[in-house]
């Protein structure tokens, strides 16, 4: 084979194995963006909030219960109360749901809502501590 005919080939192979090298690579970055883009929406998409919160007018305290779901699938509720000083040994709470706070996607990204009645407390008074 002539010179010039021996160098023609070797440069198509180069050609050959640089463009297989492109195409391996393009893959790779498909795949790399494509578990980018699906850890993205996983993290955004994926969370969601719940607050409810709660008084009990009989004896002014406060209770707030919040859920965390993750894709639907709710976590253990997290109850966080403000009792107040006037409950007796015999009190059972007459929990009122006054207010709840909804939010999806990562803080809120995807929508917040929030639905909360006039007064907080059943009778319509405020909190007041005797
Ligand atoms: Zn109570």
């Amino acid at each position: 084979m002539p010179l010039i005919g021996r160098l023609t080939v070797a440069t198509n192979a180069a050609r050959i194995a640089s463009l297989h090298t492109e195409l391996r690579m393009r893959t790779k970055w498909k795949r790399l963006l494509v578990t980018v883009l699906v850890v993205a929406g996983v993290v955004l998409f994926g969370p969601s909030q719940k607050i409810e919160h709660y008084s009990c007018h009989n004896c002014r305290s406060l209770k707030d219960v919040s859920v965390v779901s993750f894709f639907g699938i709710p976590g253990r509720p997290k109850e966080t109360l403000q009792l107040s000083n006037q409950i007796t040994e015999r009190h059972v709470h007459d929990w009122w749901e006054y207010s709840v706070y909804k939010q999806s996607g990562l803080f809120g990204s995807l929508s917040k809502r929030v639905a909360c009645k006039p007064t907080q407390f059943k009778d319509g008074q405020g909190r007041v501590e005797r």
